[in-house]
């Protein structure tokens, strides 16, 4: 598909080359950016030219603008994320610790988009943290929702892991918490080695006889987390966790911004592949190379003139020509060029 206007993308989108997947521009710094240049056109072209002839074909042409295949793929902007099965806590901690107003409801899958909240720490200080969502055992094979919200743990610097130790819902927070570490590993290795904090949460429904808290934090500890213990109800543990976030973020690196792998202007065409067909007696030159150096050029200079006469004829667009059987007189059109072919 042709998309030749404006789009306005959410902070984080990261512009990919689809073939190779290289970066073309991480959308992350509000600047406008144009991933595809359109056509040049408008430069005069009388120098070569006949008088006018006015097939369809040829008026159409003019300069082509680059022609590029894309993908844009969002990667919110967080220094926190928060993780975890669902219902374990995360949209209410969020809206708890920041102005964000997610929804938040007693079943699974409510959040259908990761929320983002600005989490105030003291005057001047302060980070962002983002819930994600839907994240499942087999999340990272694509079960649920999950695959398409994991991406947007990458650029988070730290993981705030929630795990729902009220045993309400017959669940073991142990399991719980390695099948997350697992789905975060087998998405992506380099998030499995982010550092979390793991968060008991739901800590008022928990009864005095039940050891999940221990248990957690001794996992947590051997995998060589940090743990802390929450009610987003009761607000015991909230700003303890706040305060302990905002510590660890100092001493992390800042959040990732995708460096550019793929300029467009570094795009190398081959002037063999320029084509050379006929329509009507007429010989019609078309290739990228062709294209570019004819961009490149202003044919009313003569200097300039000059040089892509010999830079087409260096390499080997007249002989194409005259391969393709073109005769003294011939009518010759390279995009907005039009001329008659002088032997
Ligand atoms: P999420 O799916 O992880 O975002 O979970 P939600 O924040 O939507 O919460 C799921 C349910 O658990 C909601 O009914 C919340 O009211 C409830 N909940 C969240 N935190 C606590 C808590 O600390 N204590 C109790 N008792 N319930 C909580
Ligand atoms: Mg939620």
């Amino acid at each position: 598909p042709v998309v030749s206007s404006l789009m306005i993308v959410p902070r984080g989108t990261i512009i990919k080359e689809e073939t190779t997947g290289h970066v073309i521009k991480d959308m992350s710094d509000y600047e406008p950016f144009i991933a595809a240049k359109g056509g040049l056109g408008g430069w005069g072209n009388q120098h070569f030219a006949t008088p006018t002839r006015q097939a369809p074909r040829f008026a159409k042409n003019g300069m082509l603008g680059l022609e590029l295949d894309i993908t844009l793929e969002l990667k919110l902007l967080a220094d926190v994320g928060l993780v975890g099965f669902p219902n374990v806590g995360k949209s209410t901690l969020l809206s708890v610790i920041s102005a964000a107003k997610p929804k938040i409801a007693d079943y699974h899958f409510t959040t259908l988009v990761p929320n983002l909240g600005v989490v105030r720490v003291s005057d001047g200080e302060s980070f962002v943290a983002t819930d994600i969502p839907g994240i499942i055992e087999g999340a990272a094979d694509g079960a649920g929702l999950g695959h398409d919200f994991l991406r947007h743990v990458d650029r988070c610097r730290l993981i705030l892991h929630l795990v729902d130790v009220s045993g309400r819902e017959g669940r073991d927070p142990v399991v719980d918490f390695e099948i997350i570490c697992s789905e975060l590993k087998s998405y992506n290795h380099n998030i499995s080695t982010r550092p979390q904090i793991v968060v008991a949460s739901k800590t008022d429904l928990v009864c005095e006889d039940n050891d999940n808290i221990e248990r957690l934090k001794a996992k947590a500890l051997e995998y060589g987390y940090e743990f802390m213990e929450l009610s987003a109800v009761t607000n015991s543990g909230v700003q303890e966790l706040v305060y302990k976030t905002w510590n660890e973020l100092k001493d992390l690196p800042e959040v990732k911004i995708y460096e550019t792998e793929f300029k467009a202007e570094e795009i190398r065409y081959n002037p063999e592949d320029t084509t050379v067909t006929i329509e009507d007696n007429v010989y019609i030159v078309e290739g990228h190379w062709l294209h570019r150096l004819l961009g490149s050029v202003n044919l009313d200079d003569y200097e300039s003139n000059m040089y892509f006469e010999k830079m087409a004829t260096k390499n080997g667009i007249f002989q194409k020509l005259v391969d393709a059987g073109v005769k003294q007189g011939d009518t010759v059109i390279m995009y907005d060029l039009e001329f008659e072919y002088v032997e």
